[in-house]
């Protein structure tokens, strides 16, 4: 299948989690596009490059090495240089700073065409947050998938308590709140949903709800 298919929203809607059970179930590539900008992010702090310059971010981004490669689970390895990033990426402190990463529009013309080059291929799900409005327009298929901020903070917590990282519920409401409104206001390819992508709300559903609501509306269209 050559199906493209977008899926977009704000932070903690599960985006990742159904996107790649989605390209699982429906035999297709996997690419978390959040995973790119976290990448970069790390890069930048330990490179101690100031975020509000955006010359510095631009030559860092086209200075590293990024690799991705799909996991036997489907999931996607990130390599920076050659080093496996796949856990730091997802720490407390790339989650506070990645938006201020994400809005240097230098950072997503690179990270964009990356994006674009493995899009013209087919085959593929893509998540993030501008995937349907700029990535892959074309797509056939674009959901836009939210949650009540409570709701996402609380699947947000659950993930990192796996990992032995304890916040509490106001922290990470704070966080995504804080990181939802810089990704919805920067002026370059802000958190949209695009005009003919299909809005569904998760609050109230499970992960095997969203991902069978998705795969059938993919296979009756065939
Ligand atoms: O999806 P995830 O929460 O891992 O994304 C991390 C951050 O990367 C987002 O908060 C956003 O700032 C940025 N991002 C973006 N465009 C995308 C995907 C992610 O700006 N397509």
């Amino acid at each position: 299948m050559k199906a493209k298919i977008a899926i977009d929203g704000p932070a903690g809607a599960g985006k990742s989690t159904v996107a790649r059970a989605v390209a699982k179930e429906l035999g297709l590539a996997y690419l978390d596009t959040g995973a790119m900008y976290r990448a970069i992010t790390l890069a930048a702090l330990r490179a101690g490059v100031d975020f509000n310059d955006s010359r510095a971010l631009a030559d860092l981004t086209e200075s590293v090495e990024l690799d991705i490669q799909i996991g036997s689970d489907g999931e996607n390895i990130i390599f920076l240089n050659g080093e496996n990033v796949s856990e730091e990426i997802r720490e407390p402190e790339i989650n506070s700073n990645v938006s201020y990463v994400a809005r240097c529009p230098e950072v997503r013309e690179i990270m964009v065409s990356k994006q674009q080059e493995i899009g013209r291929r087919g085959g593929v799900v893509m998540d993030g947050r501008d995937i349907g409005t700029k990535v892959m327009p074309e797509a056939e298929f674009k959901f836009f998938l939210t949650a009540s901020l409570e709701e996402r903070a609380r699947r947000r917590l659950a993930e990192l308590k796996a990992k032995g990282i304890n916040l509490t519920l106001p922290q990470m409401i704070e966080e995504i709140r804080t990181r939802d409104k810089i990704d919805s206001e920067r002026e370059c390819s802000p958190l949209q949903a695009a005009r003919d992508a299909i809005y569904l709300d998760t609050t109230e559903m499970t992960i095997e709800q969203v991902v069978k609501y998705i795969v059938d509306i993919v296979v009756d269209s065939k």
